[in-house]
């Protein structure tokens, strides 16, 4: 039996706000759109938002994301909550899309916009702390920590900038790390700030009751604080986009590297949000999903 292809103008891989804005632009310049991914699996999802610009108190994210999804779909576009396989440039300038059902989506225009995972420490406490002390967002979560004791752990610059900016808001900053792998300047800053340095070490669990109490370091040392912010690097969903031949950022090939209209070195395919790189922020997510949408939307009607 042979597998059911259906035609699209535009795909979107990725139903978090970059996804979902971009569908909503490209909806309402009459394309057929295609939206996928689980909703549950956007960053939003665990996020409680009060950055961002007009929403003055603090909002959930994952109703965010079902209102997001509620516009989406009255611009015309269509859901697949499901995770997207395989992908290929097809000779005709088009593009396959492989999901878990076996459908496949063939389109003239992409928009990849699959977020980041956040490499984990894998420690005790680490999952039971999520959001009552534990972060893998300075930008998103600093503010809560006010006059606080907070730790940094990472190697790279993520951790060794995220510590410098904690310092203007938390009394106390650790940054806890085996070798700090970062250039000279912010090395130099690190060294000359009050930041507690614990080079060397390594975190071994997170403690605490309600929230964290505690770090403990691999020599069993044990640390007071009130929140850890792990920084281990952030790595792109980039495998698929790689499929394609989309450039990703030369230095360490985290980011998908786009150009103002968030088009890609491949003509007809966008990216969108998390997945080009910090800050990783919904307002950020949000107007460059405008932009790939509307791009998008272009493109596939001129072909
Ligand atoms: C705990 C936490 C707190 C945060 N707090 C804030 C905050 O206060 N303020 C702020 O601005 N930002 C905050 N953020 C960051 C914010 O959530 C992200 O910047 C934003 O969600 C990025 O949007 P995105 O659409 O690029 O990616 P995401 O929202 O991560 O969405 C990625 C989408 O891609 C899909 N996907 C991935 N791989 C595949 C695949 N193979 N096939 C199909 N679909 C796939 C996923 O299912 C998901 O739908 C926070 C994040 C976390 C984790």
């Amino acid at each position: 039996m042979s597998k059911e292809t259906i035609d699209y103008d535009i795909v979107i891989i990725g139903s978090g706000p970059a996804g979902l804005q971009a569908a909503l632009h490209a909806g309402r310049r009459k394309t057929k759109v295609a939206v996928l991914g689980k909703l549950k699996n956007s960053s939003l999802s665990r996020a409680h938002l009060e950055n961002y610009c007009c929403m003055d108190n603090q909002v959930l994210g994952h109703e965010m994301l079902e209102q997001g999804k509620k516009q989406a779909l009255r611009s015309g576009a269509v859901f697949y909550e499901e995770d997207v396989l395989d992908i290929k440039n097809d000779d005709d300038g088009h593009f396959s899309v492989f999901m878990e059902s076996e459908k496949i989506l063939k389109t003239k225009a992409l928009i990849l916009s699959m977020g980041i995972s956040r490499n984990r420490l894998n420690v005790s406490g680490e999952k039971d702390f999520l959001g009552k002390g534990v972060s893998y967002c300075v930008d998103c979560d600093g503010g809560f920590f006010k006059g606080r004791t907070i730790a940094v752990v990472g190697n790279e610059s993520a951790a060794a900038s995220g510590a410098m900016t904690l310092l203007l808001i938390a009394d106390k900053v650790h940054l806890i790390y085996q070798d700090l792998l970062v250039n000279d300047s912010l090395k130099n800053q690190v060294e000359q700030s009050d930041i507690i340095t614990h080079p060397g070490r390594w975190v071994k669990a997170i403690e605490g009751k309600d929230g964290v109490e505690r770090v403990i370091l691999e020599n069993g040392e044990s640390i007071d604080v009130d929140g850890i912010f792990i920084e281990l690097g952030a790595k792109g969903a980039l495998e698929l986009a790689s499929k394609l031949g989309v450039t990703l950022d030369p230095e360490n090939f985290k980011y998908i590297i786009t150009d103002k209209k968030q088009g890609t070195n491949i003509p007809g395919v966008y990216a969108a949000g998390d997945i080009c790189g910090p800050p990783w922020q919904v307002a950020k997510a949000v107007g460059e999903g405008c932009i790939a949408g509307l791009e998008a939307a272009a493109y596939a009607k001129k072909r």
